[in-house]
């Protein structure tokens, strides 16, 4: 039977761009794309691109005082939020615009609208118009989940974080995890009084708890006011704001509050469970190690299967689909051992196992310094850099690497590399230090502060 495209993606983000460039560019598939927003998806115009971008924006007020500790005189520096968007949105443009001509280049057709799966071979744009395609690719992503509490239009998402009108006084961020305690930096750095209200008892969970700790201290040092164990019960529009009635009691006033609890993955009404496809509870298409559904023609990749949720991570699942499907090389992507960074200020880079993760595994050491750097000491800053290595007692291989502080994401890119390779502690011994810099703390800590 003759197909209108080898393979149809749905979702022009981070995963679906790869495959679709890969299977087009590198295989001479016949390869059609739709996207119903903008292409690029998340990562690039409402995620981690304009993220870095405010983060970077933020964290001059911090580089102003450090200035002064080395003699600059700085005065007048002032935040302009218009200027700044103006900037960030000339920005995303000419990425969109890179994203096409990358698709144009590797020969696949564009559609720029929404698809939903009407068959194991047919998708059907917006605009009613069907193809058909002997594999389809579901790439569509995640969105922002806001639970259902009374109030909740009042709140914004990350995604409308990028276009607000003005800069808010006051900032109520609620959530725990990546998202959350990334704005809570951002805009405690632009100025705004930010609190974080998390309903568990120690905000990034999942990572190391030394490190959790680490930056959560240095958060509330930098003028974040955290409260762990509350949780927003409703919001009210208030003639100052918005009004949080919060589970310890509190009632508080804010001008925004941006609720980071969680995405889920876009599957709504896309077609695809009354043709078979599996999705679990949160509606994530379930797929085997090489991406492919219950519905054998059907696969999916990216925040949509809800495996490790970091563009790196829809990239690489999407080249290795390309490989398989297209390529005739069964490629799978291994999940283990994804290093991912957050970006807080300070920063946390992380890979392996935690220290409570790897001690389930048996006997551990645990390496760690806690230090002020040169460069802050020297401008008279309390910010204190945190190095650790969780290291298996049995193997010596290095199970787990966590850093706190200033470029920790690249530094941590660095060590997963040896720690991908089963370095051992003594490996990392062995490896001279580059001095003076904070990373050589990573290969000079000698003795283990904790065993067992
Ligand atoms: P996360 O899953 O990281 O965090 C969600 C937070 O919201 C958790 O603290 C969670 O609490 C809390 N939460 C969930 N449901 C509720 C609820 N009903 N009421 C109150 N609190 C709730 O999601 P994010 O939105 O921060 O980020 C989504 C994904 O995007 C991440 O998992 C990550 O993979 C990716 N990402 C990666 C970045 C990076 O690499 N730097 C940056 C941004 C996002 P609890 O812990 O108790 O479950």
């Amino acid at each position: 039977m003759a197909f209108d495209y080898d393979l149809f993606v749905i979702g022009g983000g981070s995963g679906g761009v790869r495959a679709a460039r890969i299977a087009s560019g590198e295989y001479g598939a016949k390869v059609g794309l739709a996207e119903e927003s903008r292409m690029g998806g998340t990562c690039v115009i409402r995620g981690c691109v304009p993220k870095k971008l405010m983060v970077f924006a933020s964290s001059f007020p911090a580089a102003f005082e450090e200035a002064r500790g080395y003699g600059w005189e700085v005065t007048g520096a002032r935040f302009d939020w218009a200027a700044f968007r103006t900037s960030l949105e000339a920005e995303l443009d000419r990425l969109e615009a890179a994203y096409r001509n990358t698709l144009k280049n590797a020969g696949v057709v564009m559609h720029d609208a929404r698809a939903v799966v009407v068959d194991a071979h047919r998708v059907r744009l917006a605009s009613g118009e069907e193809f058909s395609a002997k594999h389809i690719l579901i790439a569509t992503g995640g969105w922002p989940f806001v639970p259902k509490i009374p109030g909740a239009e009042l709140a914004v998402t990350s995604n409308e974080m990028f276009h607000l009108d003005a800069l808010p006084g006051r900032a109520l961020v609620v959530g725990g995890g990546y998202i959350a305690s990334e704005f809570a930096c951002i805009l405690n750095g632009l100025g705004v009084k930010v609190s974080q209200y998390y309903r568990g008892a120690q905000i990034l969970r999942g990572f190391d708890e030394e490190a959790r700790g680490h930056v959560s201290n240095a958060m509330r040092a930098g003028g974040i006011d955290i409260h762990c164990g509350t949780d927003v019960m409703r919001l009210e529009k208030a003639t100052g704001g918005i009004k949080a009635v919060a589970t310890d009691g509190t009632e508080r006033e804010f001008d925004l509050v941006l609720y980071a609890t969680g995405r889920r993955p876009n599957t709504g009404g896309l077609g695809l469970e009354a043709l078979g496809v599996e999705l679990g509870r949160e509606g994530q298409v379930v797929v085997d190690r090489y991406s492919q559904t219950a519905v054998p023609s059907i696969y999916a990749v990216g925040d949509v299967t809800g495996r490790v949720n970091l563009t790196p991570v829809a990239i690489r699942e999407g080249h290795a689909f390309a490989d398989t499907v297209f390529g005739a090389k069964p490629t799978f992507f291994d999940h283990a051992l994804v290093a991912s960074a957050v970006f807080t200020q300070p920063e946390l880079g992380s890979v392996g196992l935690s220290e409570e993760a790897a001690r389930e595994t048996g006997p551990i050491e645990v390496y760690s310094a806690a230090f002020r750097p040169m460069k802050t000491v020297f401008a008279g800053k309390q910010d204190r850099v945190l190095m650790k290595l969780v290291v298996s007692q049995a193997t010596r291989k290095v199970l787990g690497c966590h850093i706190v502080g200033p470029e920790a994401g690249v530094m941590i890119q660095l060590a997963a590399i040896a720690i991908g390779m089963r370095a051992t502690k003594e490996d990392f011994d062995r490896t001279c230090a580059v001095h003076p810099t904070m990373a050589e703390e990573l290969v000079t800590m000698r003795k283990p502060v904790r065993k067992g």
